[in-house]
């Protein structure tokens, strides 16, 4: 028998809020991979608990990921709920800043992004448990090392291969404060540009120093410059660094930047113009080396991605929700594993809510339960838009 989502909420509004609290209040900061693996552990026994086979992907240095499985023999295509348990917020950060509510708005770090958008899938899926639901299996995907866009781990992949095959993926990040829903995000590379010049005394022989500062200076100005092309793409020195006294010209000076690009193939384009930058020298002995590191890649825009977010704001008019909008964004998410594995995403549908990293962060409390009704009602439904024989 179909039960009922209203009531299921109804009836479990209290424990779903003490839940949200508990993760909350554990420390999970991306850096502090105690906390981080503890979080795994007590989200794997929580799902294990609901019915889920889960594995812990266990990384030596970057935190741990997790992985649980509802309903592996049932028939359908599964689909996927995808997200992370790490936090922006430093070691300490829960124990300062408990969970707390107020006004209808929730406190705490991650409260937001995105530790009650785990609280809405493990919600559905506990909710789809009780109800006997049996048209597919439902595969959650959780990293532990989202928001160092997993530096020190292969998570990236472990989504790609767990998600491969759904019929579709719901990633559970920081809902917008109103109603957007994500159809695509840009991709982030990182590039760094040292500049070596020549030291000398800045007043007995200046002219013959080669100052990397001056050389550098050049090289941010010609990477600025870059964002007048408006192809989607855009480029920000974001750190500088250079010099080590006002007294000697300087023989060092570096750069960090940030650049947010659309397609895998506009990486190319991307790493072809910064080659050509470092490569310019404006001021003659210096030497410039340039190094790439690729972040989280870019959620492509697909028509399939659209054909969902078009499913789902159907679903949200017909329970009088919000009208939901789609949105591209320019934050990355791990909503490019699953695009990229051929699996039709939306993204953004956690909780809602402002300000996330930042102290200020808050998620609206009726959001919770707004989507984890949404959520069931999609995959319950899914079978509308993805059937079985197609
Ligand atoms: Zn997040």
């Amino acid at each position: 028998m179909r039960k009922n989502i209203a009531e299921f909420i109804e009836r479990n509004k209290a424990e779903i809020l003490a839940f949200w609290e508990t993760l909350v209040n554990m420390e999970s900061a991306s850096a502090d991979k105690e906390g981080v693996d503890r979080t795994a552990r007590f989200l794997e026994e929580h799902l294990r608990k609901l019915g889920a086979e889960t594995r812990v992907a266990e990384f030596e240095k970057g935190g741990d990921g997790l992985v649980a499985v509802f309903g592996k023999d049932r028939p359908g295509k599964p689909v996927a709920f995808m997200g992370h348990f790490d936090t922006v917020f430093p070691k300490g950060a829960a124990t300062a800043r408990p969970f707390r509510i107020e006004d209808g708005k929730a406190y705490g770090p991650g409260v937001l992004d995105m530790k009650g958008g785990v609280v809405v899938l493990s919600s559905v899926a506990r909710f789809l448990e009780e109800s006997d639901f049996s048209d597919r299996p439902v595969v959650v995907v959780l990293a532990g090392d989202e928001e160092t866009a997993h530096r020190y781990s292969s998570m990236g992949k472990v989504f790609s291969d767990e998600v491969r095959g759904c019929a579709a993926a719901f990633n559970f990040e920081t809902g917008d404060r109103n109603s957007g829903l994500v159809v695509g995000r840009k991709g982030t590379a990182v590039f760094t540009l040292s500049v070596e010049g020549v030291s000398v005394h800045a007043g007995r022989e200046p002219r013959k120093g080669r100052s990397a500062i001056l050389e550098i200076a050049h090289k941010v100005i010609a990477i600025q410059a870059l964002n007048e092309n408006d192809e989607g793409m855009t480029y920000n020195v974001g750190t500088i660094e250079g010099g080590v006294v006002p007294n000697a010209v300087p023989d060092r000076a570096e750069i960090v930047v940030d650049v947010r690009y659309l397609s895998s193939s506009q990486l190319d384009v991307v790493s072809a113009r910064m080659r050509e930058i470092a490569d310019t020298t404006y001021l003659d002995g210096t030497r410039t080396t340039l190094s790439r590191t690729v972040g989280i890649p870019p959620m492509e825009k697909t028509p399939e991605n659209e054909r969902l977010f078009e499913f789902v704001r159907r679903k949200a008019l017909e329970l009088g929700q919000p009208e939901p909008w789609a949105e591209f964004s320019g934050g990355g998410s791990d909503s490019a594993f699953s695009v990229s594995a051929g699996v039709p995403t939306l993204d953004q549908m956690g909780v809602r809510g402002e300000w996330n990293h930042s102290d200020r962060e808050y998620a609206l409390v009726d959001s919770l339960f707004e989507r984890i009704a949404l959520v069931a009602e999609c995959v319950m439904d899914l079978e509308r838009f993805a059937p079985h024989f197609e």
